[in-house]
């Protein structure tokens, strides 16, 4: 299909999650004159007419928020200038400026961003699907949920594949079901205990610290260098690639993560994670295509928040480019997480590629600002906040 702009600036955005919107909403702001002038055209592919607010699961995981809660319609979300289609890209030809859609159209754009997200491969370990409960989707969070209310006792085991989006959620999880079980009366009749791939209880050192007192504080049992390598669903046993084994009555687990089918179909990088350059936000060896969220390559958390930065970044930076011919910005590598101690506490830890996060003690305060976020990431989205 060709655009209906000739001689237009082309911009063309794959994915309508928290990058590719954020993006979307910014440009057509700081873009506004050159689209009124029919110079600049901003169009959208994703995969579903519905945003979700991904965060909301580990809530809907333990009853405290309901699933309808999470979503928006997509087209509410953008700025009315955006041409917006619920069309998946299936194919990519970066030679020709040109993707296909599923329904079969062509688009052509001068400049692409792609911000497709990642997805869990539970199924990548044998016994996992079938032993284990998940709440990184809709459908797995509302079976956890049932599972937990049903639960009145025994070993629960959580277990972490890596990558995966919201390196935080693990240590979120296991706090949440200390307080889920103890608001039950039967934390005492629990046992928790968390596996992790590394040889600390968290990747990013200071949670790490942080974290380990807390779970001694709480009873929490650990054990690191615990890679996943099979779960024996009808013996309810977690096995590890180091030789070690765990049993449970209830096993919750993280699974590994990888980038979109049609991002790994393409071998664009390994594991489906696009080669960008962590400055620039470009995919590598294309000065006209940018990468954002979890699908780069970059060595920062996969998190809503890393996405919003960097869509700032690629925003600021595609109309800098339009409007003066060059980049004003680089991306230093900023995260910002919350990061729930249980129902009624929480803290937070920010961090970019040179400076670690330093963690202060959870207090209620934080946990009522992280509540608040949850609807006010609807602000966020539209890049009005
Ligand atoms: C349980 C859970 C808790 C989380 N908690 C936090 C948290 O507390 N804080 C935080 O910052 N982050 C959190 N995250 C992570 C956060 O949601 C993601 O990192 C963030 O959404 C990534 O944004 P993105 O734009 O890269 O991808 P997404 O927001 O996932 O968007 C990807 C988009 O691409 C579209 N798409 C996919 N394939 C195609 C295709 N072929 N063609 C076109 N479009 C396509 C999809 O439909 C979707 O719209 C959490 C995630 C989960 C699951």
């Amino acid at each position: 299909m060709k655009y209906s702009v000739v001689g237009a600036k082309r911009i063309l955005i794959v994915g309508g999650g928290t990058g590719g919107t954020i993006v979307a909403n910014n440009l057509a702001r700081r873009l506004h004159g050159e689209i009124r002038e029919h110079k600049v055209q901003i169009s959208m592919l994703s995969a579903s007419d519905q945003h979700m607010y991904q965060p909301g699961l580990l809530y809907v995981a333990f009853g405290q928020m309901m699933p309808d809660e999470l979503y928006r319609d997509q087209a509410s979300l953008l700025e009315p200038t955006i041409d917006f289609r619920v069309d998946p890209v299936v194919k990519f030809e970066l030679e020709k400026k040109q993707v296909t859609t599923k329904s079969g159209d062509v688009h052509e754009y001068d400049v692409l961003v792609i911000a497709t997200g990642s997805r869990m491969v539970p199924n990548e370990i044998p016994g996992l699907e079938e032993g284990a409960e998940f709440f990184y989707t809709e459908e797995s969070a509302i079976k956890m949920f049932k599972k937990l209310r049903e639960f009145e006792g025994g070993k629960v085991a959580i277990t972490v594949g890596v990558p995966h989006k919201c390196p935080i959620a693990p240590v979120e999880v296991t706090f949440s079901l200390h307080d889920y079980f103890k608001a039950r009366g039967i934390r005492d009749k629990v046992q928790i205990k968390y596996h992790y791939p590394i040889n600390r209880i968290h990747s990013i050192e200071n949670v790490a610290k942080w974290a380990q007192p807390e779970f001694d504080r709480i009873g929490v049992e650990y054990e690191t260098l615990f890679n996943v390598e099979e779960v024996d669903a009808e013996n309810k046993i977690v096995k590890s690639l180091e030789g070690t084994e765990s049993e449970y009555d209830l096993l919750i687990s993280i699974p590994e993560h990888r980038g979109m089918e049609v991002i790994e179909e393409h071998e664009f990088g390994p594991g489906g994670w696009i080669p960008t350059d962590r400055h620039q936000l470009t995919m590598e060896g294309q000065d006209n295509i940018y990468v954002l969220g979890d699908t780069t390559n970059l060595p920062v958390s996969k998190t809503g928040s890393a996405a919003h930065f960097q869509a700032e970044v690629v925003s600021e930076n595609i109309a800098s480019i339009i409007k003066i011919g060059a980049p004003v910005r680089d991306y230093k590598g900023k995260v910002y997480c919350f990061i729930e101690a249980g129902h009624d506490r929480a803290t937070y830890a920010m961090f970019d590629y040179l400076n670690p996060p330093d963690l202060k003690p959870p207090n209620k305060s934080m946990h009522w600002f992280k509540m608040s976020y949850n609807q006010m990431y609807w602000t966020s989205v539209r890049g009005l906040l």
